[in-house]
């Protein structure tokens, strides 16, 4: 079970760059959005992303754009001096610039889960 933080509420933490969000997936849902700004920065065509770096689930009956994952870890996720490193970072998707905080869902605005994986 996630915590759940609510709006207002202060909760204090710090990247130490363990790569445990990017390594455990992979699970990051794309918005068209995060797949257009990640066509921008690696200067290419949105189409030419799938299948190499990006795939679609089926839940529910509804196609969902998702990260490629190769092993367990984001295809973008790379080792820079030892650090797990971002290869797209200035382009990253929407849900690993919330991480460690995670929406419920649409409806609900004033409250988020916030990830236990992260250390
Ligand atoms: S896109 Fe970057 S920040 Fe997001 S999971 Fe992949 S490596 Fe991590």
């Amino acid at each position: 079970m996630e915590r759940i933080v609510s709006r207002g509420e202060r909760i204090r933490y710090k990247c130490i760059r363990s790569g445990t969000c990017c390594g455990s997936g992979p699970n990051v849902a794309l918005t068209a959005f995060d797949i257009c700004r990640i066509a921008r920065f690696l200067n290419t065509e949105w189409r030419s992303l799938v299948g190499r770096y990006i795939y679609a689930v089926i839940a529910d009956q509804i196609p969902i754009p998702v990260l490629r994952g190769i092993n367990n870890r984001c295809v973008f996720l790379q080792t820079s001096n030892s650090l797990p490193t971002c290869s797209i970072y200035p382009a990253r998707p929407r849900r690993c610039r919330l991480f460690p905080f995670i929406p419920i869902s649409p409806s609900i605005k004033d409250k988020m889960y916030v990830s236990r994986i992260c250390p």
